[in-house]
């Protein structure tokens, strides 16, 4: 099995995203690295950076580009990023933070590529309002297809519940938030000649097929 990559995953909010990134993290044996994710942990926790967020998170506007940086550049710093790489997801956001993570990377962890996973407005939206989401490991369902037990995840045990910025408001917002400030990544990448474009709207399993033949032709373009 391929190990190693370098990959930012990019999407509008519900593209199916996060499954991608999981699936793609245990092919390639490299961490999941959610901003997301990291931020809800600090959430629960109360730490600090938990408390700023939370707010903001809620009502789905974005957190300040340096602080969610500073995150990012720890993490990346620790030995299983070095060493075999990362999928982030969700990170970069803004063109500011794509040039704080060319920054980060310092041209010695070179991404393999950028996929941009494709699907429409219409569709995000209806995803999103019956997503439903392990609070401990992330994992996603839906109202169509809930966990087995109750609502109980599947993986972990944890409680599966609506997001709170999974409501139509904050989802709004969050897409409004997509288009202005993470829509101009897609040309800063294609401008890299990074980005590969996969259409999200069909089967996870197709998705994700996709998705490693271009990355494996990326790679070995890279080796
Ligand atoms: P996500 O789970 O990726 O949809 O992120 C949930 C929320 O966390 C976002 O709506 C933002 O409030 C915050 N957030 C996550 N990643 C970033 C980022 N790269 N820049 C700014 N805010 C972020």
């Amino acid at each position: 099995m391929p190990t190693g990559v370098r990959l930012v995953v990019l999407g509008r909010q519900g593209a199916g995203k996060g499954t991608q990134c999981v699936r793609l993290s245990h092919r390639y044996a490299v961490p999941h690295i959610s901003t997301g994710d990291m931020l809800r942990a600090a959430v629960r926790a109360r730490t600090e950076l938990g408390l700023e967020a939370e707010s903001l998170m809620t009502t789905g506007e974005l957190l300040p580009d340096d602080l969610i940086s500073r995150m990012v550049a720890e993490r990346l710093a620790e030995r299983d990023a070095t060493t075999r790489g990362f999928i982030l997801d969700g990170y970069p956001r803004t063109v500011s933070q794509a040039e704080m993570l060319d920054t980060i990377l310092d041209g010695e962890l070179p991404l393999h590529c950028v996929v941009n996973l494709e699907v429409p407005t219409s569709l995000v939206l209806e995803r999103l309002v019956s997503r439903r989401t392990c609070v401990d490991c992330g994992a996603i369902y839906s109202i169509h297809e809930p966990p087995i037990q109750g609502w109980n995840c599947d993986t972990c045990g944890g409680e599966v519940v609506q997001r709170p910025d999974d409501t139509t408001e904050a989802i709004t917002t969050r897409l409004q938030a997509y288009e202005r400030e993470t829509l101009p990544l897609i040309q800063f990448y294609e401008a890299r000649a990074l980005l590969e474009t996969i259409d999200g709207d069909q089967p996870a399993d197709d998705v994700l097929a996709e998705t490693v033949i271009a990355v494996e032709h990326r790679k070995k373009e890279m080796s």
